[in-house]
């Protein structure tokens, strides 16, 4: 299964790209994540990319292109993989198109998880992840219920930043909606509702166009997030 994540920031993509790598044993690819990786170790490419993730513009398509590329050759994705957070613009959609071709392999389907903009900055505004492994924290917890580590706001989920970001996507991210939907590979599912709902709404999606057999794994999956 090869599926791209497609929404506003913090419509979900992550959640949702990390529940559905978790269930069918396949890699959650972030970009935004690689780059905050790249950020801490302060290499090369996370001063590049901290120079325009700090303003909350996107970080050159080559740039973004290369890192996906080199991560989709690796061994662990050729049973799939979850991509979230490319492509973003139709250029990196163009990319991965052909890069996948030139592997005899294609995107599935792109979910696109649909919020409002005042739904967006809300969320953004009580956001923390994870420092350690980016995950999103728990409204009012303090720490990561996956790895225990310190939950903190993201720099470029200030007030400022993150309006620049919503702007950006309306201009360079959403022409990729539209992109897939032109090729009848889009999946609109209403991110405001509750996160086991949205995730079986995809599952169901997903099984209906024969990607998966049934979304009996995602129910199991659901469980034992409930649980925990
Ligand atoms: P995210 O964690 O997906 O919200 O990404 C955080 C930031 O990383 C974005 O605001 C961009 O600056 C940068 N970024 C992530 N993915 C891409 C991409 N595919 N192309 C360009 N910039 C990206």
């Amino acid at each position: 299964m090869r599926l791209v994540m497609l929404g506003l920031p913090a419509a979900g993509k992550g959640t949702h790209g990390r529940l559905l790598a978790q269930t069918f044993s396949i890699p959650h690819i972030s970009t935004g994540s690689m780059f905050r990786a790249a950020m801490q170790l302060n290499n090369d490419l996370g001063r590049r990319a901290k120079w325009y993730i700090d303003r909350g513009e996107l970080v050159p398509d080559g740039v973004a292109a290369e890192i996906v590329k080199e991560r989709l050759s690796q061994e662990d994705c050729r049973p799939g993989f979850i991509l979230d957070g490319f492509p973003r613009t139709v250029p990196q959609a163009k990319e991965l198109d052909a890069a996948l071709a030139s592997m005899q392999m294609a995107i599935d389907a792109a979910i696109n998880i649909q919020i409002s903009e005042a739904e967006a900055i809300r969320r953004i505004a009580n956001r923390k992840v994870c420092s350690q492994c980016g995950s999103t924290g728990d409204p009012g917890a303090e720490v990561c219920k996956e790895c225990n580590g310190p939950l903190v706001q993201r720099p470029d989920d200030t007030p400022e930043v993150a309006r620049h970001r919503l702007e950006v996507y309306m201009v360079q991210t959403q022409p990729v909606v539209d992109y897939y939907r032109e090729q009848g590979r889009l999946v609109p599912v209403n991110g405001l509702q509750p996160i086991d709902r949205v995730f079986m709404q995809i599952c169901q999606r997903l099984a209906r166009m024969g990607i998966i057999k049934t979304p009996k794994p995602c129910e199991a999956t659901i469980r034992r997030e409930v649980d925990q």
